[in-house]
């Protein structure tokens, strides 16, 4: 039996940060992962999406070449090749993360593992015990009842990004982050997509405006929507599928993609035989992500915190520091940002006007339309910065829509984090032209001293 100071279970975004984390601390690690470092994120997420969302951009830069006067035309889609460029970025990425954690002493076990007491998970067999163990075992895309994956017309998020075609019509079932990111990627691609959200917006947990904005933004690419209205049924054939809603309408297409949300990888794990409290398969921690065993813990989309790769990082970096006695500050969650990477983007951190307005501030808005951004009218791109402040007071949330506004988030979060004010922000000078000059000017006006803004 071989012991540590850390078991890790699950080499994700959540695992892998605390194992190098508490290496770096000087602590003894073992991470287990039974398929391959990185997780969701690398191999099935973040990246690969990200990848397909660039290959897009590219396809509407050739078909909107002309525009610009350069003399180009968009053909077709290659899929083979865009998933030789995916595949090629995450291979490197996967080199370089398993050098990482080589050079870093760590352990790295490959198998599937069981916890089998309070501190000892069991992998092929042998027996891995630790002072701390740390469950990171992620999350699985979710389906509807009635609706069975078969992976060909019915498919998920994992299916979507192995497919060697661009179909000619696609329904996405959920009007969530996933969901509009490979709504904008398959539109891009050349195909007809149909979005069915049962929530009444897009992009449902954002500030209202934002999802107005993307919703303008969609229709005028000719990406179609039925929000407010819920799944009824799904009819495979050999050559297509056919969605009914609940409001009696149909839909048929080559491909139904289920993107209704994730769920936790927590079953047959051993978890609740040692008595971890859990809440609908999801882990309860407090705000250290310690469970309610004595030196058991959790991170990532095992526990109800918002589904994100920098927030597993997040919260296991906090577990490695605590358990290095350095006692570091619970996350702020509010403080986290929000990105979804569809064309436009829509980046987000802090509180919507509707939360702010629930804790009981009194509320101030602004809303700096990126028409007035030189950047903005350079790259053809509309939306807005909205700015949410207490009167008299910090900025509690910046709801930003339009290309690339997901860099904007480096400062947003700064302003948020360090709760700052629009006079603390409005005498930050901003390099022109710029996109990021919008914040500046965004919080300029909202200063009562505004340059290329109205009011
Ligand atoms: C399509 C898509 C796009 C996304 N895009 C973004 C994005 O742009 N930005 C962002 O921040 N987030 C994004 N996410 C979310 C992000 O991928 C997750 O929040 C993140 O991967 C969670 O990390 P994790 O470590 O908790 O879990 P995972 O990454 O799911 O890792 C868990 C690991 O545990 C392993 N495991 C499970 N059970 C066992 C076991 N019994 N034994 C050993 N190993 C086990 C699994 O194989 C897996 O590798 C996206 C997700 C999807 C699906």
């Amino acid at each position: 039996m071989a012991e540590f100071d850390l078991v890790v279970l699950g080499g994700g975004s959540g695992g892998y940060a605390c194992a190098l984390r508490s290496a770096q601390l000087g602590l003894s690690v073992v991470l287990i992962e039974t398929d391959k470092l990185g997780g969701t994120c690398l191999h099935r997420g973040c990246i690969p999406t990200k990848a397909l969302l660039h290959a897009g951009e590219i396809a509407d830069n050739s078909r909107d070449a002309g525009r610009y006067g350069v003399n180009a035309q968009f053909l077709s889609m290659d899929m083979p090749a865009v998933n030789a460029y995916k595949d090629g970025v995450v291979s490197r990425l996967h080199k370089g993360l398993q050098g990482l954690v080589k050079s870093r002493n760590i352990t790295y076990v490959q198998g599937y593992g069981r916890l089998v007491s309070p501190n000892t998970v069991e992998v092929n067999g042998e027996k891995y015990t630790g002072k701390n163990i740390v469950l990171a075992t992620g999350s699985y895309a979710r389906t509807l009842p009635g609706l069975d994956i078969d992976g060909k017309r019915i498919i998920t998020s994992d299916h979507a990004l192995t497919l060697d075609y661009v179909p000619k019509s696609v329904i996405v079932l959920g009007g969530g982050v996933i969901g509009c990111e490979f709504a904008s990627v398959w539109k891009s691609f050349g195909a007809d997509v149909t979005i069915v959200e049962a929530l009444p917006h897009l992009v449902a947990l954002e500030d209202e405006s934002s999802s107005k904005h993307l919703e303008r933004a969609f229709r005028k690419r000719g990406i179609n929507f039925e929000l407010g209205t819920r799944f009824q049924a799904a009819l495979v054939t050999d050559e297509s599928v056919k969605v009914t809603l609940e409001n009696g309408k149909e839909f048929v297409a080559d491909l139904l993609l289920v993107a209704v949300g994730r769920g936790p990888v927590s079953a047959n794990l051993g978890y609740e035989e040692q008595g971890i409290t859990m809440d609908r398969g999801y882990i309860i921690v407090d705000n250290k992500c310690r469970t309610n065993v004595p030196g058991i813990w959790a991170v990532g989309d095992l526990i109800p915190t918002l589904q994100l790769a920098h927030v597993g990082f997040g919260e296991g970096i906090l577990v490695a520091e605590e358990i290095a006695g350095l006692n570091p500050r619970p996350i702020n969650y509010d403080g986290v940002p929000r990105v979804t990477y569809s064309d436009p983007e829509v980046a987000s951190v802090g509180l919507t006007t509707v939360q702010a307005k629930e804790r009981g501030y009194d509320v101030v808005e602004l809303n700096y339309d990126l028409a007035g951004n030189g950047k903005a009218q350079i790259l053809g791109t509309s939306g807005s910065i909205k700015l949410v402040a207490q009167k008299n007071g910090p900025i509690l949330g910046i709801h930003m829509v339009g290309a690339r506004v997901g860099e904007l988030l480096a400062e947003a979060q700064l302003i948020f984090n360090w709760e700052a004010s629009a006079a603390d922000v409005a005498p930050f000078i901003h390099a022109h032209p710029t996109l990021s000059e919008a914040m500046g000017e965004a919080h300029m006006a909202l200063a009562g001293k505004p340059l290329h803004a109205h009011g």
